[in-house]
């Protein structure tokens, strides 16, 4: 067996800090569609809470809702290291496309390219992996938020259906979602193995939304309640075995961490720049404020720490690109860097002053975007225990 020594030498060696030319094309390509497509629209999307279909449609046409598949799956064949590059350069701009491309990508068709078999693959990841329809994953409800034990949701077995009954909360495109992978109870008795995963079509009787949340962040971002009422599904959308829906869902969450932490490395990004921008040119006592030590301070702490983000980020891409086990240093990824765009996001806040307070600088939208980072796909006290948990078992 291969020991932590060796493991942390080999990942140390093997990664190289330099992007290659085509992972910089991919970046580049996406930084320019960011800014050109989603820039100019963000605050008039983030006011009314405007999902912007068009434009995730847009980037579904660019490969970018099948960056992590291959081709013969509709997907752009691309990497983790490619994807975290597409994350994060999304979230510079908005993080609510970044957290849909995110959820899209990472959570729904991830899922059923882990678990699916060769037909559900055909079936439900290709038309998502072209962009032609939107995924939604479901895991969360009222009762079972960091503890998915608490799952109360149903499927029973009826001739060749499944029956669901239930709900689940806060779903990324509950609402204009049209394909859901779904954990639901098949065996009270048997705690999180009785739990088993289910691809759902959205547009079928028996499934809706139900409340759309009204966001402090990411307001661009559709999150709603998926309501399930004898939802009957064919009994060939069970994913796995019955009773193998929790265990595969920790094992997407180990990827689906690192877009978060890319996530929140884009919207650290984006509120660096705007604050370094500003204190370039705002000028108090004669000067401007990017000369007092205090603001200097401020930008080389967020540079620092973008910077350390960044590093466990890609380490964490790299290793699931090798196929290594992920799940410490994706928990790692997604715990510093969430904490990071937090600070980072209040820091630049205080360098634009009471300016940073309005609507009119980008800051404050940073500010409210980035506390979504340390509570979704595992809060911050969930990735120390997932740390801990591992660094305990490995000693
Ligand atoms: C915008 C948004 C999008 C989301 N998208 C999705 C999605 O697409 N699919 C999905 O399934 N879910 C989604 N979620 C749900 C998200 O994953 C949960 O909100 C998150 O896992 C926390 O669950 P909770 O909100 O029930 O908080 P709770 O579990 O109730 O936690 C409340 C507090 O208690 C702490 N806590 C809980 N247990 C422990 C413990 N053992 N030790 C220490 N502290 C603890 C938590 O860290 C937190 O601080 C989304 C949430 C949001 C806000």
């Amino acid at each position: 067996m291969t020991s932590v020594l060796e493991m942390d030498t080999t990942v140390a060696a093997g990664m190289g800090f330099a992007l290659s030319d085509e992972q910089l094309a991919v970046k580049k390509m996406v930084r320019e569609f960011a800014e050109s497509e989603i820039a100019p629209h963000v605050m008039e999307w983030d006011e009314v809470q405007r999902f912007p279909r068009e434009t995730v449609a847009k980037l579904g046409a660019l490969g970018m809702l099948g960056v992590l598949f291959p081709e013969e799956y509709g997907g752009a064949g691309l990497s983790y290291v490619d994807y975290v590059n597409v994350v994060e350069e999304l979230s510079r701009v908005d993080g609510s496309v970044g957290i849909s491309v995110a959820a899209h990508n990472s959570l729904c068709a991830n899922h059923l390219y882990l678990f699916g078999t060769e037909a559900q693959k055909r079936t439900w990841l290709v038309p998502l992996a072209e962009g032609r329809r939107i995924g939604a994953w479901g895991l969360t409800e009222a009762g079972a938020g960091s503890d998915a034990k608490g799952t109360r949701t149903t499927a029973v077995s009826d001739g060749d259906s499944w029956v669901l009954n239930g709900s689940k909360n806060f779903i990324t495109h509950g609402s204009v979602g049209d394909v859901a992978v779904l954990m639901a109870v098949t065996d009270r008795t048997a705690g999180t193995h009785g739990i088993s995963a289910f691809v759902v079509d959205l547009h079928q009787p028996g499934i809706r939304a139900g409340k759309k949340e009204n966001k402090l962040g990411l307001r661009a971002s559709d999150t709603a309640t998926l309501v399930m009422e004898d939802c009957r599904i064919p009994k060939e959308n069970l994913l796995g075995r019955p009773g193998e829906g929790f265990v595969q869902a920790m094992k997407v969450l180990d990827g689906g961490r690192i877009s978060i932490a890319a996530l929140a490395l884009g919207m650290a990004q984006g509120a660096f720049e705007c604050s370094l921008a500003y204190a370039k040119q705002r000028e108090q006592f004669g000067k401007p404020i990017a000369e007092f030590q205090s603001i200097q301070n401020y930008l080389a702490d967020m540079a620092t720490e973008i910077d350390a983000a960044r590093l466990l980020t890609l380490r964490a891409a790299w290793m699931k690109d090798q196929g290594l086990p992920t799940t410490k240093e994706s928990a790692m990824a997604k715990l510093f860097a969430s904490e990071v765009a937090v600070r980072v996001a209040n820091l630049a806040v205080q360098i634009h002053g009471g300016y940073g307070f309005t609507k009119d600088f980008k800051a404050e939208k940073f500010y409210r975007d980035v506390k979504l980072c340390t509570i979704g796909e595992g809060t911050s006290e969930i990735q120390r225990m997932v740390i801990a948990r591992q660094l305990v078992k490995n000693s």
